[in-house]
């Protein structure tokens, strides 16, 4: 019988319903396992077993009295890093914020309290979310729950090794070019980027404001779409969340992809495509297929501007997000002669290398005289990446791609190239660019490390993408392997 951490969150709740397990055993459970693996895989910056411990002993009390507050209550969820808990350190994997406590919950996380979840602690990210590996945390590594020699992927990459070492039955990571479909691909998991305006942002610290959004991992689609039904929705507080009533995603789940029309772009089996990778992806495709599904090849000619245009807006965007941070009312802060020196030498060593060429780039792109070559004419390329998912979608449901050209690599293999390191998100940031959902569900592996497709689907359509993760998942059990991780005494 599977270990309770091991538990997909339905399952969990399944149990906890029927009363065979409580929120605190589960929780408990949880956090003894974080106490055994995670000096390996390191998937925490900070854990809240008080917090956590009040969560599930409240959630308890509920169910006693019947009044559960839905399926997520009492399951133990890990966040962000990047996504604030009232009262709760937000470092952003940066030293220049490191001291800072919010006062406040973001929206997301108000929702997953008020759905009853029990929260783990804060998981490790690149530095304000830039990176494809965890590396650039200011902080340490995360290491790979199938192999600690690797990578999780990033920037999510605590969020995802949590979920896969049984540190978390599920977390929020955040995605502006690839950071939770990267990560879930390369440790195993499931993970959803949602529709951009589908979760609110408030509260979330910005990196791209108009490609970030919050969303799950958890084991299954089924899972995430529990998560994302707690979390998704307008906002009073975030204007660009988006009004579209939010559907029963679970109800929606039946297992069915007859008639499905999945086209697969074929720019998306790109030059550096792990042959392994690509026979995982490619037999997914096949099983959809003999099951109903129709595949059809599809065109999405503008991809290849994709990685510059995102090289552009992102560091465009950050640069102007990062400029608030002076170390003038927390973080660090270095004295000077000047206010000018001070700044200089506080953002100068608060600030980690990748952050810095981040703000160097986006800041150049948006000079006087640049502004128009570079940050104007990214953003015109960027609709005619957005209508060649229109035009896809006016012939297909959904699209179904590589997330990642590679499986986990080594610590240490990428840090030094950064367009080694960009390249890794070449599948996933077209996506973020054109604002649609992404899905991605284990598909199998490659040289004995995890594989994951990803689903790509219409604006506001995640149901779609969630039914056709699902039913592959009924159809396989890539999703229910586990990383051979042994505690260490
Ligand atoms: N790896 C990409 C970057 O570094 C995407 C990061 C993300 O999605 N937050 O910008």
């Amino acid at each position: 019988m599977a270990e309770l951490y091991e538990l997909t969150i339905t399952e969990a709740r399944r149990r906890l319903d029927a009363g065979d397990i409580t929120s605190v055993q589960l929780t408990e459970a949880v956090l003894e396992r974080i106490a055994a693996v995670d000096s390996q895989v390191r998937a925490y910056l900070a854990i809240s077993d008080d917090l956590a411990m009040r969560q599930a002993r409240a959630a308890d009390a509920r169910r006693r009295a019947g009044n559960a507050t839905g399926p997520l209550d009492g399951i133990p969820l890990a966040i962000k890093d990047v996504i604030n808990v009232q009262g709760l350190t937000t470092t952003c994997g940066s030293k220049i914020i490191e001291n800072f406590v919010p006062p406040y919950d973001s929206t997301a996380v108000a929702r997953l309290k008020d759905a009853g979840a029990v929260l783990l602690g804060k998981t490790n990210c690149d530095e304000f979310a830039m990176g494809s590996s965890t590396e650039r945390s200011a902080f340490f590594v995360t290491h790979n729950p199938w192999d600690l020699e690797r990578v999780p992927g990033g920037s999510s990459g605590g969020s995802a090794a949590a979920v896969a070492a049984g540190a978390a039955l599920g977390a929020l990571g955040t995605d502006t070019g690839g950071s939770i479909r990267q990560p879930a691909s390369l440790c195993g998991v499931t993970g959803l980027k949602p529709t951009y305006g589908r979760v609110s942002r408030y509260g979330l610290v910005a990196f791209g404001s108009s490609l970030d959004q919050i969303g799950p991992f958890a084991w299954t689609a089924q899972d995430c779409a529990l998560i994302l039904g707690a979390i998704a929705g307008a906002d009073p507080h975030d204007s660009t969340a988006a009004p579209q009533p939010v559907p029963d995603y679970v109800a929606g789940l039946n297992g069915d992809v007859r008639g499905l029309r999945v086209g697969v772009p074929k720019e998306y089996f790109v030059e550096g495509l792990e042959a392994g990778v690509e026979a995982a992806v490619r037999d997914a495709l096949e099983l959809l297929r003999a099951n109903g599904a129709e595949i059809v090849d599809v065109s999405l000619p503008h991809t290849k501007y994709a990685l510059p245009v995102y090289y552009i807006i992102a560091p465009a965007e950050a640069s102007a997000n990062l400029a608030r941070y002076d170390g003038v009312r927390y973080g660090v802060k270095q004295a000077g002669d000047s206010y000018w020196d001070e700044l200089e030498r506080t953002r100068g060593s608060g600030f980690g290398a990748e952050v810095r060429r981040r703000i160097m780039l986006g800041t150049y792109a948006l000079s006087a005289g640049y502004y128009d070559a570079y940050y104007k004419r990214a953003q015109q390329v960027r609709t005619l990446i957005r209508r060649d998912f229109e035009q896809a979608f006016a012939q297909v449901d959904i699209l179904a791609a590589p997330t990642s050209p590679t499986v986990a690599f080594k610590i240490g293999e990428k840090t030094d190239d950064p367009l080694a390191m960009y390249l890794e998100d070449v599948c996933t940031l077209p996506i973020n660019l054109a604002g649609m959902p992404g899905l991605v569900v284990p598909c199998g592996f490659s040289a004995g490390l995890p594989v994951g497709l990803q689903l790509i689907g219409r604006p506001f359509d995640e149901g779609t993408l969630l039914r056709a993760g699902d039913a592959y998942q009924r159809l396989t059990d890539w999703h229910t392997r586990r990383p051979a991780l042994t505690a260490s005494t």
